[in-house]
């Protein structure tokens, strides 16, 4: 069972996993972006992690909560709004369980990617972060091992795509052969999950 202190782990370990690979999310980033991807989650994880040591939330929903308001109001770009509205969803899923399973963090993730889905119009194949969180999701009902190589894998299957939303569409073909930034990152934090359930 997955309780408040794991889910607050969970994301100090995706803190450092941002801060460690900063500045290759942000070489992605200059390659069909605009080269801020790794500043802006390190600055955005950064302030998560603060928050959570400050008010230290109890339960599952209250720190997912908590970390995506955060993220909201402290990353500017596409990111912020996006992965704060990812954990903030999933958080609100769990409403005030004490402990959750894994059964039941794949449920509520489901619904937050879907949430993440919604507000950027994006689908599978549009070499978003969604290529890495649907597998992850899908992966997460048969183990957090299984959630993070689907996520890696996911992340890597951008390489060859066109990006259709996002900075990255504005180069059309050119976009194809690099790696999107935030399906690298969201592979990031779903080994930093599976890490953390180790
Ligand atoms: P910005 O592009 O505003 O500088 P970031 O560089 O922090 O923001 O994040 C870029 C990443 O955000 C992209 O690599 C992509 O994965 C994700 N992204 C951008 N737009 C969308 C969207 N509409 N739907 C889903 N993900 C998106
Ligand atoms: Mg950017
Ligand atoms: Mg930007």
């Amino acid at each position: 069972e997955l309780d408040g202190p794991f889910f607050r782990r969970w994301l100090a370990a995706a803190a450092a996993a941002v801060d460690r690979e900063a500045d290759r999310l942000t070489e992605l980033d200059s390659a069909i972006g605009d080269a801020d991807h790794g500043a802006n989650l390190r600055r955005g994880f950064a302030a998560v992690t603060d928050v959570l040591e400050k008010e230290e939330p109890a339960v599952p929903g209250a720190v997912l909560m908590l970390a995506g308001r955060q993220l909201i109001s402290t990353v500017g770009g596409a990111s912020g709004p996006l992965y704060g509205t990812l954990l903030r969803r999933t958080g609100k899923d769990f409403g005030d369980a004490e402990t959750v399973t894994r059964q039941r963090l794949a449920e509520a993730l489901a619904a937050g990617v879907a949430a993440v889905a919604q507000l950027g119009g994006a689908q599978a194949g549009d070499k978003t972060m969604l290529d890495a969180l649907l597998p992850a999701v899908d992966g997460l009902g048969e183990s957090f091992a299984a959630a993070r190589d689907a996520a890696a894998e996911g992340a890597l299957a951008t390489v060859p795509l066109q990006a259709r939303k996002g900075r990255a569409s504005y180069l059309g073909e050119r976009s194809i052969g690099h790696e999107d930034p935030g399906a690298a990152s969201s592979a990031l934090l779903i080994a930093a999950l599976a890490e953390t359930a180790e």
